[in-house]
């Protein structure tokens, strides 16, 4: 039986492995459907890591992370999980898409989330060169600038918000009339001087050449509008992978948010004693590197304790 197993191998992940193995942990076994290193390795580049000065592609950043966990001692696995759940003995059986499973006193679920598309003309095209979708991250790049956001929940009017901080007008793009956001938020929105609203629209396709993105083409009830600027912000929603923790009758192993993020404490305990989850897989995530390494530590260090007062009253 295995003391941890981790599933996913992003920032969060590793990091849980790194903490779970140099904290005594034996038989952590890390587990991804592909190669680690999570979704920063689709990134040209990531420049807000603390301490690391020199712009790098996220593939270049991540390089030594996974060597850096096995060398205390952390085992990988090439394998896509398809669902945990739990044994009569409290531990969990990790069960695979190829049929086989493996038994693990606990489990740090740190399988991330994925934005969703927005669906327009060019949006492939151009992402990481003009799309993005995420403010945090890709922010400071358009400083002085003007950029679109679309999207009409939460994220969508946080990040304009954000966004407005930064750059020198917002075109928040939705196509309702109302949104969907808390009333506080869009009051806050709709205060905010240099961000227009364009309601009950929706963004046709996004143009421009080899240096990235230059216009969005958005259909009102007007008709055609054309905006030049370099950078679209997409925040339709996200694919939160949690189908781990789905049970043969439908119900999810731990509770979720309503989002479909896995609700933790701060010790990124769930409500099922020895499961953890960790990284943009977990409510109210920041969504950064910094702060999904940072759960997988804490998550790590509570999978510890937990398994030493698992094995003592065994
Ligand atoms: C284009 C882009 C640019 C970004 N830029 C920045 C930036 O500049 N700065 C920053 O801090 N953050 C940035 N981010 C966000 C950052 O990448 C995430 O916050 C971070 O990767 C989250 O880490 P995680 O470990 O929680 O999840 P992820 O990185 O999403 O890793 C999850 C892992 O789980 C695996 N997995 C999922 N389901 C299963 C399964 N069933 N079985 C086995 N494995 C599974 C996946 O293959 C994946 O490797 C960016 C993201 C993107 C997409």
């Amino acid at each position: 039986m295995l003391e941890l197993a981790i599933i996913g191998g992003g920032p969060a992940g590793i990091t849980a492995g790194l903490y779970a193995c140099r904290g005594g942990l034996k038989d952590v076994v890390m587990f991804d459907m592909g190669m680690p290193g999570g979704q920063i390795t689709q990134s040209s580049e990531i420049e807000n890591y603390p301490g690391v000065k020199e712009v790098k592609s996220g593939l270049d950043f991540m390089q030594d992370w996974l060597p850096q966990a096995e060398h205390f001692g952390l085992k990988f696995e090439m394998s896509a999980v398809d669902k945990i759940t739990k044994n009569h003995d409290g531990s969990f059986k990790v069960s695979f898409l190829d049929g086989s499973s493996q038994d693990a006193i606990s489990v740090i679920v740190a399988t991330g989330s994925v934005p969703k598309r927005g669906g327009f003309e060019g949006e492939g095209e151009f992402f990481g060169r003009g799309v993005s979708t995420c403010a945090t991250c890709d922010g400071f790049f358009y400083k002085g600038k003007e950029v679109v956001v679309l999207g009409g929940g939460d994220s969508a009017l946080e990040e304009a918000h954000y966004l407005a901080k930064i750059c020198k007008k917002v075109y928040l793009v939705h196509r309702r009339d109302s949104f969907r956001a808390a009333p506080s938020t869009v009051e806050r929105v709709k205060r905010t001087e240099n961000i227009e609203l364009i309601l009950n629209a929706s963004v046709k396709k996004v143009f421009g050449d080899a240096m990235g993105v230059s216009g969005v083409e958005l259909d009102t009830k007007d008709g055609i509008r054309t905006l030049d600027v370099p950078g679209i912000f997409v925040f339709v929603g996200r694919n939160v992978n949690n189908g781990v923790l789905k049970q043969e009758d439908g119900s999810y192993l731990c509770e979720l948010a309503q989002s479909g993020e896995i609700k933790v404490d701060l010790k990124m305990r769930t409500n099922v004693a020895g499961l953890f989850a960790a990284g943009d897989v977990r409510s109210d995530a920041a969504r950064q590197v910094v702060c999904a390494a940072a759960d997988g530590a804490v998550a790590a260090l509570e999978a510890i304790s937990y398994v030493d007062n698992f094995k003592g009253g065994h």
